[in-house]
């Protein structure tokens, strides 16, 4: 039975709702973050690689190169052709509104792009962006706002330097969904000071206030963080791929059917990964997950709130 017959995966929801493939094109806009210029703090999250900072916005093909070279790979891959323009990299709202306008609709542009998907901090969506993102939904476009969350906890997220609490993703959020924004939230398993708990008592809190669209991703240490130099120091050790596979199917169980999974893992490539080693296995994460969903007997929303038998 494959994964999508037990998690409701992005790839199927979309396949259901436009009646043909749809894939994510990665973009990357060439913004930076409010979190590293001193703006919202400095430093970064001490998981967020450094040097892939401050990139050269000006050598960055425009979004229409980046979109005509992702298509020539994936429809070759997956068949898809429809896309939905994926702003991925950094903070994908922070400019001014002309800015961000101009961008999103340059993908919009392409005949095949469906619609687009904006990663960006929950404290980094002001109204203004808001309202933008409903004109292009309005337009009949697929519009998705992905909120690195990350964790629930206020401590955790102080830990590693986020900028943000708790407090500012529920504002986006009930923004966002308050104008009929879908939006996904995204969360890491494995921070420090966090174990199954912690994932579990986040997801809780995030699915109490209602999203559309879930991204689990393990930690892992990166070149050149300061997480990296905590994990060479001894003061942080990753979570065991197990360990991860079980936490992720814990959280799939328990969330709604009717929330969309737009990723059950994440990779990082080896040039840059230090730990742990089966964080370049996409794959086998993917069918371990799968595979203990079938050890359990159980599906994504199975203990969900209201299903739960004890
Ligand atoms: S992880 Fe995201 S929010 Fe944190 S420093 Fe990197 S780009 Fe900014």
């Amino acid at each position: 039975m494959p994964l999508p017959d037990l998690v409701n995966t992005f790839g199927q929801d979309l396949l259901r709702r436009h009646g043909r493939r749809v894939h994510k094109l990665a973009i990357h806009a060439g913004f930076t973050c409010p979190n590293r210029d001193g703006t919202k703090g400095r430093g970064g999250c001490s998981f967020c690689n450094n040097l892939s900072f401050s990139p050269n916005a000006r050598a960055l093909p425009r979004v229409a190169e980046q979109i005509e070279a992702g298509r020539r790979v994936v429809r070759k891959r997956t068949g898809a052709e429809r896309y939905i323009a994926y702003f991925q990299a950094y903070t994908n709202t922070y400019g001014d509104v002309e800015r961000l306008d101009a961008l999103y609709r340059s993908a919009l542009a392409e005949p095949d792009v469906i619609g687009i998907s904006v990663g960006t901090r929950p404290d980094c969506v002001p109204d203004a962006v808001l309202d933008l993102l409903c004109d292009l939904r309005d337009a009949g476009h697929e519009v998705w706002l992905e909120l690195g969350l990350q964790s629930a906890f206020d401590a955790t997220l102080a830990r590693v330097n986020r900028g943000h609490g708790f407090g500012e993703y529920r504002r986006a959020l009930l923004a966002a969904r308050g104008r009929g924004l879908r939006v996904c939230t995204h969360l890491i398993v494995g921070l420090p000071g966090e174990g199954r708990d912690a994932a579990l008592a986040s997801l809780d809190l995030v699915l109490a206030l209602g999203t559309d669209g879930l991204k689990l991703h393990p930690l892992h240490v990166v070149r050149h963080t300061l997480l990296a130099k905590g994990w060479q120091a001894g003061g942080y050790r990753p979570l065991a791929m197990d360990a991860y596979i079980g936490i992720a199917c814990d959280l799939i169980e328990r969330t709604s059917a009717a929330i969309t999974y737009h990723r059950v893992t994440g990779t990082a490539s080896r040039d840059i990964l230090l730990a742990p080693e089966w964080c370049t296995k996409k794959w086998a994460v993917l069918n371990g997950i799968e595979s203990e969903l079938r050890r359990r007997g159980t599906a994504q929303g199975a203990r969900a709130r209201g299903r739960i038998a004890a």
